[in-house]
């Protein structure tokens, strides 16, 4: 088991420090501590918990939808920003504008981004191939569709165009502060729920990998940036915002000397976006299944047509490895068609992937979930056969991430 873990994450490095980084190979960080014999990643594993993940989902829910733009979003960035500092991660923000209004409310769709020609089947957005029964999606614009007054009211301040911000915190390396991974998911959401499920999973997780990876005695020899993007339902203008300032001050030792790193370079990219439901394919009728489905799984997608897709695929199966050996329950899987969500934005600079509860394009495009952008994405609409699909999507990122960027227990 060990060994595969150890060739997967391995591989990685391998091809990161031959290839595109120019650096001479290094040796795969070991996953046995050196004084104890404990394996430290499984006692990082072993940090994460279903009651305070979930607890975390339900803090972020007390901000209503979080919707940019507004004094709910921006105490919810307050409130992340709080806590992250708590957990000894250092915080920073980034500034831009974002000067629409953004979406309110749609009608029903299918997303097909080219129609079938001829023999030709429909591709849905990210380039995938849609299947099955496919179930129209849409965003809700309509107050009067969420039943709980007080959660309407609290979404009913409408985004208003101007200034946004959005927090990050970074864990610095010891032996190779000037390279990261970036580990992130989007806090802003819509549709007049909690944006509990999207991406209030996915904040919730970054958070908690922040939590432990920051945690006394935890030592990481590459740096690792948690990024809670926003303005993601808009067209990820947070995250696009973020590539434009920053890709340029990578591995810039600033002020010269210093031996500081205000950006390192970005070795890869993890994105969270959905991390609950995945209760199957709607039924011939249209319904769908109450229950988690049993062969629930974790989706990492790529993009097969990103500059770093090679990368990609390499750093994908590195997390696939990653849960194989240290997830409790769901597996993982790998598809090749990432798209709409933050590390779109990242797919051209650095290997990127996100992490899902459904492939986006195939699955979750043809309403697999159908609370996705509705009134029903509350906390109270997932059970803790829910919840465990996103801790153990936080297991398999936190195992990947601890193996890629070196962790090791100090004394
Ligand atoms: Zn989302």
């Amino acid at each position: 088991m060990r060994t595969s873990l150890k060739f997967a994450v391995g591989s990685f490095l391998l091809m990161l420090h031959t290839g595109a980084v120019g650096q001479s190979a290094s040796m795969p960080p070991s996953t046995a501590d050196a004084n104890s014999g404990r394996d430290p990643i499984a006692d990082l594993v072993g940090r994460l918990d279903l009651e305070k993940y979930k607890a975390t989902i339900k803090g972020l829910t007390q901000f209503g939808d979080r919707r940019q733009g507004t004094d709910r979003n921006r105490a919810a960035i307050d409130w992340i920003e709080t806590q992250l500092k708590s957990y000894g991660c250092a915080t920073e923000r980034l500034k831009y504008e974002y000067l629409e209004q953004g979406r309110t409310g749609s009608e029903p769709r299918v997303e097909v981004a080219s129609p079938a020609k001829g023999s030709q089947p429909a591709r849905t957005l990210g380039g995938g191939r849609g299947r099955y029964v496919r179930n129209p999606t849409y965003l809700n614009g309509d107050p009067n569709k969420q039943p709980d007054p007080k959660l309407r009211s609290l979404d009913t301040p409408p985004a208003v165009p101007g200034p946004r911000e959005e927090v990050y915190c970074t864990k610095i390396g010891t032996t190779h502060p000037d390279e990261m991974y970036i580990v992130s998911a989007h806090m802003d959401g819509h549709g007049w729920g909690e944006a509990a499920n999207d991406d209030g999973s996915g904040t919730a997780l970054v958070m908690e990998l922040a939590r432990i990876l920051n945690s006394p005695g935890v030592v990481t020899e590459r740096s690792i940036r948690f990024a809670l993007w926003n303005n993601e339902e808009t067209g990820h203008q947070g995250s696009r915002a973020y590539v434009a300032q920053r890709r340029t001050l990578q591995g810039k030792e600033m002020p010269a000397g210093s031996g500081k790193y205000p950006e390192p370079k970005w070795l890869g990219m993890i994105q969270h976006d959905m991390m609950l439901f995945d209760h199957g394919a709607p039924r011939p009728d249209g319904s769908i299944s109450l229950e988690q489905r049993t062969e629930a799984d974790i989706n990492i997608e790529f993009q097969s047509a990103s500059k770093f897709a090679s990368e990609a695929n390499s750093l994908a199966w590195a997390i696939e490895a990653a849960n194989e050996n240290y997830a409790s329950d769901y597996p993982a899987v790998i598809g090749s068609h990432m798209t709409n969500t933050d590390s779109v934005d990242f797919q051209d600079d650095v290997p990127s992937v996100s992490l899902r509860e459904n492939e986006r394009g195939t699955q979750i495009g043809s309403g697999w979930d159908p609370h996705w952008h509705q009134p029903t994405d509350v906390y109270a609409t997932f059970s803790d056969k829910d919840f465990r699909l996103g801790l153990n999507a936080a297991q398999t990122t936190l195992a990947a991430v601890a193996q890629l960027a070196g962790a090791r227990l100090g004394k």
